[in-house]
């Protein structure tokens, strides 16, 4: 059966990348119904984890602040005895406690949508269009390579070079399918910023990470008071315990991931490992891979991964010099 051209656009949805997909659709002013449809269905797919991600963050913000925070804090005379568990001392400090945790939460919260924006919007970092990372036409020509010194080559001893870019590929370069072109140390492609993680935006994405751990611990080991309140409190509705027990449970279990994924990014990061390079190298026991070949000691290591200054890390801004290019990864 013959395909019309839109029809072919809507099988090829599911074998294409999202970029192919992009450029073959011609402008909404021009594209008929299916098209359209399409390009519809195509933006849901790409944003709707960035929309879940940021539904999260913000809802898991707002319950926190009416059911933990706003009893402590609040003008409430009748505040359940049970909000000073821990001691006697601790019942003239709730508010205090209330307040510090509310700086935590909210510091946190306000990093990670920073570093969200950061990640997303950051370009990740492309092969230059220069000579040097052109193909040579003959492999014995060597004029264009020769300030060119790569640490991964093929099994065979040649040089990588990226069939689709049609790219000689720098150190730790991989090609997205769903970005549909080549990356610089490229970490992963994540749904969650709609974008790759490589050289450009690896520290804002871990920090998403980092501060998503440190909010979720915090969660994780005060609300808990919340459920014990409202549990024990005769006034609480069926479907008010069940909320917060709930609440309480997925929060726990994404705790647990996010602060498991967290630790593994930093275990990453210390061994000079990217996420591809550890899944596809390191846990396939490749020799080369048993120790990171661009491991520089954990120190110099952590310097690469979120930039040379330490005092910045934790900040989504001043992240890579003008002259880091992430084109050279050099050993110890
Ligand atoms: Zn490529
Ligand atoms: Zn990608």
């Amino acid at each position: 059966m013959a395909e019309t051209p839109s029809s072919q656009h809507l099988t090829r949805a599911f074998e294409d990348s999202e970029q192919e997909l992009k450029n073959n659709l011609p402008p909404w002013s021009e594209a008929d119904f299916k098209q359209r449809l399409l390009t519809v269905f195509l933006y849901i797919a790409i944003y709707l984890p960035v929309v879940v991600l940021l539904g999260l963050v913000i809802g898991g913000y707002i319950i926190y602040l009416i059911f933990y925070i706003y009893p402590l804090v609040g003008d409430t005379d009748d505040r359940p005895e049970l909000y000073y568990w821990h001691s006697d001392s601790e019942k003239t400090n709730a508010e205090t406690r209330g307040w510090i945790f509310f700086t935590l939460v909210t510091w946190c919260i306000f990093w990670i949508l920073v570093s969200h924006y950061r990640a997303l919007k950051t370009d990740p970092g492309q092969i230059p269009r220069e000579r040097e990372w052109d193909i040579p036409d003959d492999e014995n020509d060597e004029s264009s390579s020769e300030s060119v010194v790569l640490i991964e080559k093929r099994k065979d001893g040649s040089i990588r070079t990226c069939a689709r870019c049609t790219m000689r590929k720098p150190d730790r370069t991989h090609h997205c399918k769903q970005c549909e072109r080549c990356n610089l140390k490229m970490d992963h492609h994540c749904n969650w910023v709609a974008n790759c993680v490589g050289y450009f935006n690896y520290k804002y994405f871990f920090l998403i990470v980092f501060y998503g751990a440190v909010a979720l611990a915090i969660f994780i080991s005060t609300f808990w008071e919340t459920v014990v309140v409202v549990l024990n409190d005769s006034e609480s509705s069926a479907a008010l315990c069940f909320f917060v027990v709930l609440c309480y449970s997925l929060i726990l279990m994404l705790g647990i991931a996010v602060i498991g994924f967290c630790i593994f990014h930093i275990r990453l990061m210390i061994q000079n490992y990217t996420t591809i390079e550890y899944c596809e190298k390191k846990k396939q026991k490749v020799q080369e891979y048993k120790v990171s070949p661009f491991d520089k000691g954990a120190w110099n290591n952590l310097k690469e991964a979120l930039g040379k200054n330490w005092y910045w890390w934790l900040v989504p801004f001043n992240y890579r010099d003008p002259d880091e290019k992430g084109l050279h990864f050099g050993r110890k």
